[in-house]
C-alpha cells in the first residue's frame, strides 16, 4: 500500500494521527490540493463539516466547528486581560482566529506570524469565510517566518500571544519547544497571557504534559482549559494558559460579563459563563499537569 492508499480509501480521507485510532470524512468534493515546501495542504467538501483544511493529512480546521476553538482561543485571554493593546498569533494561517482578535476594536497593534504563505493564500480563496477580511485590517502586521525564530530575534513585548499551532510534527514542532517557550515569556508585556492549542489530551497526553512543565517553570500561575470541538476527535481539546497575574484565572463572571457586554461581541461558542467553566478540568486532564 503506498502513502497515498493508506491515508485515502473510496473517496474517504482518513486521518493518521494516533496508533489504533483514525477518524475518516468523506471527500465530497476536492477543492485543493497541492504540496508547498513546508507541507501538503488539502482543501475537501464534507456534509457534516462543509469545507475542511487539512495539512499534511491532519486536520486543521473545518467550516462548521472553526468558531468553537478560535473563539475559544482568542476571547477566553483577552477577555480575561482586559485591557489587551497588542496580540501576537503565531501560526494561524487559515485567517479564523485573526478575524476573533480584530473583533476586539481597543486592540491597536496585531502581529499574525505564519511561517508558510501559501497556506493565507490560499485559505483567503478556498475558506474565505475563516479571515472574513481580516488579513486587511490595517491593524494588522503579517510576518512569513518560522514562529519560534520571530520570538527569539525580536524585543518588543505583548499583553497576549496566540499560538494558533499544528501538532507538534513538522514545522509545528518548534512550537512545542522548551526555548520557544522561554522567548514567548520574554515576550510578554507585564500581566500578560499566552494561550496554546495543546491537542486533544485523551490521545495526546504528552502534549499538554511537556507543555505544562515548560510553564511550570516560567509563569506563576499555568493550567489548561478545554473545549469540545467535533473536529479534534477523542474528548475535549486542552489549551495551554500561562501568565505571572494569578488573578487572570479567577476574573469575575460579572466582570467577564460587562467585558464581553462592552466589546459588543456576538460568539456562537464563548460566553462568559463558558469562560470561567472551561477551566474546571476533568481529573484525568488535572493530573497531567505538574
Ligand atoms: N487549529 C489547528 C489545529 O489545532 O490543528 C491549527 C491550524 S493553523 C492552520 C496552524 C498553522 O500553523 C498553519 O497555517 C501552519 O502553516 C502554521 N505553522 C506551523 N508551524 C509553524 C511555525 N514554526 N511558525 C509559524 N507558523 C507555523
Amino acid at each position: 500500500m503506498s502513502a497515498d492508499d493508506d491515508i485515502e480509501i473510496d473517496g474517504w480521507w482518513i486521518e493518521n494521527l494516533h496508533d489504533g485510532y483514525r477518524q475518516m470524512l468523506k471527500i465530497d468534493r476536492l477543492l485543493y490540493d497541492s504540496k508547498t515546501d513546508k507541507q501538503r495542504i488539502r482543501v475537501f467538501e464534507n456534509a457534516t463539516f462543509g469545507r475542511v483544511l487539512t495539512l499534511d493529512d491532519i486536520l486543521q480546521t473545518t467550516e462548521r466547528d472553526e468558531f468553537m476553538y478560535h473563539e475559544m482561543l482568542a476571547h477566553v485571554p483577552i477577555l480575561a486581560h482586559g485591557a489587551v493593546h497588542s496580540v501576537l498569533i503565531i501560526g494561524g494561517g487559515d485567517g479564523g482566529m485573526l478575524r476573533e482578535v480584530a473583533r476586539h476594536k481597543a486592540i491597536g497593534r496585531i502581529v499574525q506570524v505564519e511561517i508558510d504563505e501559501q497556506v493565507i493564500a490560499f485559505a483567503k480563496e478556498y475558506l474565505p469565510m475563516l479571515s472574513a477580511g481580516a488579513f486587511d485590517d490595517p491593524r494588522v502586521e503579517l510576518v512569513i517566518s518560522d514562529g519560534a525564530k520571530y520570538v527569539a530575534e525580536a524585543d518588543d513585548t505583548f499583553d497576549v500571544i496566540i499560538v494558533d499551532s499544528t501538532d507538534p510534527i513538522g514545522p509545528g514542532a518548534a512550537l512545542f519547544s522548551d526555548a520557544f517557550y522561554a522567548d514567548c515569556a520574554r515576550r510578554l508585556a507585564d500581566g500578560g497571557v499566552i494561550v496554546t492549542q495543546n491537542g486533544v489530551p485523551f490521545t495526546q497526553a504528552d502534549e499538554v504534559i511537556n507543555t505544562m512543565t515548560a510553564f511550570k517553570g516560567l509563569f506563576a500561575d499555568y493550567t489548561c482549559y478545554t473545549a469540545c470541538i467535533p473536529g479534534y476527535a477523542g474528548g475535549q481539546m486542552a489549551f495551554g494558559w500561562g501568565t505571572n497575574d494569578e488573578e487572570l484565572r479567577a476574573t469575575p463572571l460579572e466582570v467577564l460579563q460587562r467585558r464581553y457586554r462592552a466589546e459588543n461581541l456576538s460568539t456562537r461558542y464563548y460566553t462568559p459563563e463558558v469562560h470561567q467553566a472551561a477551566f474546571a478540568l476533568p481529573r484525568y486532564i488535572k493530573d497531567l499537569i505538574p
